[in-house]
């Protein structure tokens, strides 16, 4: 059993790297006709969602390069500084005395000594300190040049994100459409033990441990759909609402097959308590730290209400 399972498992494979390579996914040849809208538009807000990833990472890192280039520079301008001030230091004293400068005014010995130093080579005309204070100048030049590129395409990415949010959101629409054209309106696409947790039209990609702010990794899988779609208990269970922190209004949802399931950013509540399978337990929102980006479900899963796993299969599965 174990290795013809392994035996399909390589064909699955196969299959799979020669879809990779640009051939039509196979597709039930008896779907009808609106199923195969459904693929279709599923399929657009997939690729959409996916396209809105890459640009939220494109942005992060845009973000971080900015956040480099303006400590390079600030390092830069605090050497100048000093070596101007020394300098500055040096001239008033130089006048002051008619001359020799008159370094017992000085009360930071190090200081002193470095002024001493600096203006010896000034005095002295030393090519060198003075091509070190150009060099430093040049610098200063090239970083803000940097900085300045890196903010413009910081500018861009964040631009191409919100475009790309409003191509997923238009996607999202499509498939929404698509799915009230069906007689039942929302299907209930589980036919298994377990039920997608968003009823309505949705799109995701494999986003876990994808850098977040403040050093996190992704610990779940985001579902955008639009504001107000509801949520579902993927299996029966006991519901305990939680509303605060990164994660708004979020729900944790204790299943009777030994998960726990979170979900956060919920527009509002639902159910609470013991709840059925496929009863609401809220509504796709924005709430915590989703605000102002894209509506979205982030769903985990705690296998026997421990550490999260990633979802994203589970989900690719029922979903
Ligand atoms: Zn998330």
């Amino acid at each position: 059993m174990v290795a013809r399972g392994f035996r399909l498992t390589a064909v699955v494979v196969l299959v799979a790297s020669v879809a990779v390579v640009g051939l039509a996914e196979p597709a039930s040849a008896k779907a009808p006709p609106v199923d195969q809208k459904i693929a279709t538009a599923q399929k657009a807000a997939n690729a959409a969602a996916a396209k809105l990833n890459q640009a939220i990472d494109e942005s992060n890192k845009a973000k971080a390069d900015v956040a480099r280039f303006r400590a390079q520079s600030t390092a830069n301008r605090k050497k100048l500084d000093e070596l101007q001030t020394n300098l500055r230091d040096y001239a008033i004293r130089e006048y002051q005395s008619g001359g020799g400068a008159t370094y017992a005014l000085v009360d930071d010995p190090a200081r002193l000594a470095r002024t001493h130093y600096l203006a010896r080579t000034v005095a002295l005309g030393s090519v060198d300190k003075l091509d070190a204070y150009r060099i430093l100048l040049q610098d200063e030049s090239v970083t803000q040049r940097a900085l300045e590129a890196r903010m413009r395409d910081r500018e861009a990415a964040v631009s191409r994100q919100r475009a790309q949010r409003a191509a997923v959101m238009a996607q999202l629409i499509s498939l929404g459409k698509a799915m009230k054209a069906q007689k039942s309106g929302l299907r209930v696409l589980a036919t298994g033990a377990w039920v997608c947790p968003v009823q309505g039209a949705r799109a995701f990609t494999n986003d876990w441990g994808q850098p977040r702010s403040g050093g996190r990794r992704h610990k779940g899988t985001d579902m955008l759909s639009p504001s107000g779609t509801p949520i579902v208990a993927s299996v029966a269970g006991t519901v305990v609402q939680h509303d605060r922190g990164l994660g708004g209004k979020g729900y944790f949802l204790h299943g009777v097959d030994g998960n726990t399931y979170y979900g956060a950013h919920l527009s509002r509540f639902g159910a609470a308590g013991r709840v059925a399978q496929g009863q609401v337990v809220g509504y796709v929102g924005t709430s915590g730290n989703a605000r102002g980006g894209p509506a979205h479900l982030h769903f985990e899963i705690h296998p026997g209400n421990g550490a999260a796993v990633n979802p994203y299969g589970t989900l690719r599965t029922y979903c």
